[in-house]
Parts: structure tokens; sequence; C-alpha cells
């Protein structure tokens, strides 16, 4: 139905063998979840201190730096990505009638957590200059039934933020929710991503620019989200308020889940969000590398390089090219994956999908998402690219791109 990033990764473990058997040179994989400072030495301290389970010591240090970097009222580290999103749709109590907007190139957490809510999708197309939500179709989409709008800020690039609070200033009740899983550490003007919405989410999934295997953070930027938040998040009681002796005993109070990232994965996390500079630094280089290595070519061998308009600071969660169609981009893949570069595309429109129809309040058109969903290829991107690994990506770009330009 939907490919995910993740799964085209496992190659690493036919790499090893590769890597025994002594004969092909490495292939240069796609995605490599890299250990940059003192994780391990952080996960054995919170072994040792017995505190495994959330809420722990660790948590608290990854919230707080987290809060730090958005100026949030509060941020819970939860299990994923698609649980802090599950929470959002929990916090604003949809259900059956409410409909949420949810663009349509994008990972199924970001419409998924709303449906099972009980909530009807609407799905948005996207504008190609940031591949972000499209104001204009927006516009089109708001009416009464509507509680939320999700966005997302494609590769880490800030959606087209002006044009949609713009739209969104007409319909002060609906509420913005930002799915940042790309966006951590970049800023739309001097406005960081995650501080945005009412709600963002992040992810430290694997695939991410920050990881601990699996692991997410609901960012609270209302406090007045702050206290049911807190009880929604641990299995509906006020056992929060408890812990800071608000309330001299705890108990059921409302709806909720176990949300909470353990203690030894937070651990792990803190460890790679200190490295924060340095890991950002990389992969900001590694953009400018691709940048500086192909928007030359571009005209020549017809294909675009990602836009980062002016007045964003990226978050560098990949570099992403687009070629004039599906057929090229494909016989570019399969060429690049030839000469032993992971290069890959990404989503399938989630409006075409057989769960997005049947999420789907009504049928929308979203055209901008499947043309760039047919026509975008995404490059080898993590901490872990050599030199070496650079030059064979490039290279092997440019002769797929030549060997490819008059074949249709
Ligand atoms: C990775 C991703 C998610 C899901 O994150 P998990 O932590 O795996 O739940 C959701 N939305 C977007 C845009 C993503 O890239």
């Amino acid at each position: 139905m939907v490919s995910r990033d993740e799964e085209e990764v496992p190659a690493m473990a036919q790499q090893q063998l590769a890597d025994d058997v002594g004969a092909e040179p490495r292939d240069v994989p796609f995605n490599v979840a890299s250990v940059v400072g003192r994780e391990l030495e952080h996960v054995q301290e919170a072994v040792a201190s017995g505190h495994l389970s959330s809420g722990g010591p660790f948590s608290q240090r990854t919230a707080q730096v987290l809060a730090a970097e958005t100026g949030a009222a509060d941020v819970l580290m939860t299990t994923s990505c698609t649980t802090a999103l599950e929470l959002s749709a929990m916090l604003m109590d949809l259900g059956p009638g409410d409909t949420v907007i949810v663009p349509s190139f994008t990972f199924t957490s970001s419409g998924l957590a709303f449906a099972r809510q009980g909530a009807g999708l609407l799905f948005c197309d996207i504008e190609p200059r940031t591949l972000g939500l499209d104001p204009a179709h927006l516009t089109t989409l708001l009416d009464e039934t509507v509680r939320a709008v999700v966005v997302v800020h494609y590769a880490g690039v800030a959606c087209d933020v002006e044009g949609i609070r713009e739209v969104m200033a007409e319909w002060p009740d609906v509420r913005l929710v930002e799915d940042n899983a790309h966006g951590l550490f970049g800023a739309w003007r001097d406005e960081p991503l995650g501080s945005l919405g009412r709600y963002a989410t992040l992810s430290f999934h694997e695939t991410k620019n920050f990881v601990c295997g699996e692991g997410g953070a609901l960012v609270l930027n209302d406090p007045d989200d702050v206290e049911r938040a807190r009880v929604l998040y641990d299995k509906g009681t006020n056992r929060h308020a408890f812990m800071l002796g608000q309330v001299d005993k705890y108990t059921w109070k409302d709806t909720g889940s176990s949300f909470g990232l353990s203690d030894v994965l937070a651990a792990y996390l803190l460890g790679q969000l200190e490295q924060r500079e340095v890991v950002q630094g990389r992969r900001r280089r590694l953009h400018e590398h691709y940048a500086a290595s192909l928007a030359p070519l571009a005209e020549e061998l017809q294909f675009e390089v990602m836009r980062v308009p002016e007045d964003r600071s990226p978050a560098h969660h990949m570099y992403y090219v687009l070629l004039p169609h599906r057929d090229r981009r494909n016989d570019v893949l399969e060429l690049m994956r030839k000469a032993g570069v992971q290069a890959t595309f990404h989503y399938q429109p989630l409006h075409a999908s057989v769960a997005g129809r049947e999420f789907a309040v009504r049928p929308t058109e979203c055209p901008v998402s499947q043309d760039v969903s047919d026509r975008l290829l995404r490059l080898p991107f993590h901490n872990e690219l050599s030199a070496a690994d650079l030059d064979r990506t490039v290279d092997a770009f440019v002769d797929a791109c030549t060997a490819t330009l008059w074949d249709r």
C-alpha cells in the first residue's frame, strides 16, 4: 500500500555478508543509524539506576532539551511519533462527525492517528515549492466539521506557514498540528519548526536525524493543554500530579493510554541530542555538497534539485531531486542500484491508497502529490556518508541521468 523508507533499508544485513566475503565494494546505504556520542554510557546509567520505565531522569532531560528548543509549555516523550499524534487526537476529543485535513503526500501516521480516533479525513494537495500543504487547496476544504489541520515540513523545509496562517485565520477554532517528524531544529523565518502548531510531534525512529530505535514526543505549545495531556499520557491517571505532590493520592480520571518512552531509550536519545550541533552540521554539509555538485548539471540533464526558500533554515532530514517523469525516475533508480548506490523513492499519495479512500469523508484531487510521488528520488543521506560515498553517489546519479536522457 504505502511504501516506508524504513522497509527499504534492510540491505544492511546483506551488506555485512558481502563485506565478509570481501568481493564487491560495499553498497552506499540509504540510511545508517549511528552512535554519535555518549548514548551507550547513558543507557548503562539508566539500567544501573533501576528506573527503566517512562518518566525517569533521562526522559526529563530529553524533554527539557526539546522544550527549550521550541519554547514549548511542555514536552511528553512518547513511544513514537504515531502515538504522539494519537495523543493529540485524544486531546481534541475527535470523533465521528469531525474532520481532519491531512496532506496527501506524507507518511500514513499523519492521517491514521486521527482516523483511528473516529474522525474523517480530507486529503489536501501539496504545493511544488516546498512539497508542504497547499494553502490554495486548503481554503476550498475548510468547513464547519473541520477540527484540525495537519502540516508536514517535508525534508525538514518549512511548509508555506504564512499562506496557511492566512487561510486558517478565518477559522480560529481549527487547530494546527505539526507532524514535525522531519523538522526538528529547522526554522521558518525566526520561528522554530515545532513551535508553530497548537501541537507538534517528533519522531526518533531509526530513519530520522536523531534516533533511539523507536521513539517520539508530543510538543504542547499551549499551557492550557498540559494538565489533561499529562493524564491521558499516564493511562488516564493523575499520577503526574501525585508525583509532584499536588494531590495526595492518584486515581483514574479520564481516557488515555500508555504513551511513555522507556527511560532506557530516552537515555540513548539524550546521547544523540547532546550532539545536535555536530549531527546537524554534518547533515548541512551533505546537503551543500549535493546541491553544489548537482545544481550546475540540472538543466543539461533535465532534473530539478530540492528547493529551499530563502526564509527557511532547513533541518536537513533528506536530499531529494525530481526527474521529469516516473519512467525516467525508475530507470535512474535502477541504474543507481546496479552501481551500488541505494537511492530510493518516497510516499505514495494517501488520497489514492486503499485506507485513505476509506477514511476520507469525500474524494479530493491531489495532482501535485501524485506528480511529485512519481518523480521524486532521494539520495543516500546519513551521518556516516564518507567523501568517497558522496562521490560515488553523485557519479552514479549523473551517469544514470546521462544514460537515460534520450531514452524516452
Ligand atoms: C517517520 C514519520 C512518522 C512516523 O514516525 P514514528 O515515530 O515511526 O511513528 C510520521 N510522520 C512523518 C512525516 C514521518 O516521516
